[in-house]
């Protein structure tokens, strides 16, 4: 550990501004490294739980589960998440359609779902075992300012910190990010996403339904029983008429968008609605900062990828920050090759779930059938789906390493 002069003039080692469900990842990443580490979260612990631990549900891939087994949060779950065992991709009124089953791909399924607020409860219980981590709720930074040897803090209860390094989780918009002068793009898809759970006539038998509509996209995540995770696009023009449907209604478009494949929808859950957005940090690290989770990049849900991204890139970072004979977890070396690792798994799920989401809102002729051609060239070949399967179950080499690492020390 660092030894120099100033030390004792520094609070911790490590503040993750943001305990949602990146940050809360991270500070159990870095639980027994020996470091001292804040989690500072803006909401008040049990009443009021962070915002996105609601009742979204997360299709999350096998490396993901792994990782959270690792960490030891999937113990605290009160049932164990629902597993996918294919995935179903279809498109309306064109030919072709994707099917992959687990078997094929020689693995007992491609992941499993989880709703996000049993996740966030899991996460809270493994971090009250967290020896030594500093948990700061309700609390807010409100101000950052990077020196030569820490980062300075304030917060919003009045007190001040200084940090090694600040772990910038705060979501998709992230005033820090933007106060640290890391940038940020922003595309809005016009589109809302509405996401609730209902139940089907027919037996879903593990697989996930992905079906591409004019309006966007529909899919359908396979909870216990006959229960399913619906996500349903909708123009944003249309989003408050949809909003004020009776339940019947609802699930009357539900099933006019996603076809018969199930059987009758009956039974559907509270609904939530999401405005659709992508937002890209244009730098994921800057002097003694580094962007991780929403706050790095915000995707379209559609791919499924934005919490197992965000996952991958704690991973990562606490990979390096338990490298042996760490001297500065905030030295602009170590943070630089942090976003040089994180840099092409970053590229390839961004552009995979940016291109699911506009690709299919195409309405020529020709493109439509140019896709449902792919579509069914995709089912035909499974040679072309290896490629798609082994980056939706999330490997990537860097956050494999890491994910070892812990693997060892636990
Ligand atoms: C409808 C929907 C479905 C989704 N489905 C999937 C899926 O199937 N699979 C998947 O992998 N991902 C999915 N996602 C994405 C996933 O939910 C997000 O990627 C994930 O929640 C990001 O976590 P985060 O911790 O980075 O950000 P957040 O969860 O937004 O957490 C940020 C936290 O920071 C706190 N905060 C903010 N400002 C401050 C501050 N100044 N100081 C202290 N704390 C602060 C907030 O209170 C919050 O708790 C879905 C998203 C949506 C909307």
């Amino acid at each position: 550990m660092h030894t120099d002069v100033n030390a004792q003039a520094v609070d911790f080692d490590v503040v993750i501004a943001g305990g949602g469900l990146v940050g809360s990842s991270l500070a159990c990443a870095l639980d027994g490294s020996g470091l001292r580490v804040a989690l500072i979260e803006a909401s008040a612990p049990r009443q009021q739980s962070p915002p996105s631990f609601d009742e979204r549900n997360l299709a999350l891939n096998r490396f993901s589960l792994e990782a959270l087994s690792v960490l030891g949060v999937l113990p605290h779950l009160a049932s164990a998440p629902a597993r996918i065992r294919g995935v179903h991709v279809s498109c309306a009124g064109d030919f072709g359609r994707v099917r992959l089953r687990c078997e094929d791909h020689g693995v007992d399924a491609f992941g499993g779902v989880v709703v996000a607020r049993e996740l966030g409860g899991a996460l809270q219980a493994r971090l009250d075992a967290c020896s030594g981590l500093a948990l700061r709720a309700p609390a807010r930074v409100l101000h950052a300012q990077p020196q030569a040897e820490a980062m300075a803090l304030s917060l919003d209860d009045g007190s001040a910190l200084r940090a090694r390094l600040l772990v910038i989780a705060d979501g998709s918009d992230s005033a820090l990010r933007e106060q640290l002068g890391l940038g940020s793009e922003h595309h809005d898809y016009g589109q809302t996403l509405f996401v609730s759970v209902v139940e089907a006539a027919r037996e879903h038998a593990g697989i996930a339904y992905e079906r591409f509509t004019d309006e966007g996209p529909v899919a359908m995540l396979p909870l216990a029983g006959r229960r399913l995770g619906s996500v349903l696009t909708i123009a944003r023009e249309r989003a408050d008429a949809v909003i004020a449907l009776a339940d019947a209604d609802y699930l009357e478009l539900l099933q006019q968008r996603f076809g018969w494949r199930l059987g009758r929808l009956q039974r559907v859950g509270r609904r939530s609605a999401y405005p659709m957005r992508l937002i890209t940090a244009r730098q994921l690290v800057g002097p003694r900062c580094v962007a991780l989770g929403n706050a790095a990049q915000t995707l379209h849900p559609i791919g499924a990828q934005g919490f197992n991204l965000g996952l991958r890139d704690a991973l990562t970072l606490a990979g390096a920050l338990r490298a042996p004979g760490l001297a500065d977890p905030g030295a602009s070396a170590l943070l630089q090759r942090h976003a040089e690792l994180r840099a092409p798994d970053r590229a390839r799920t961004l552009d995979f779930s940016d291109g699911l989401a506009r690709l299919f809102t195409h309405r020529a002729a020709p493109v439509r059938w140019l896709r449902g051609l792919g579509l069914a060239a995709f089912d035909h070949f499974s040679d072309l789906a290896r490629p798609m399967v082994r980056g939706a179950m999330g490997h990537d080499l860097h956050a494999e390493a890491a994910l070892r690492l812990l693997r060892e020390a636990a």
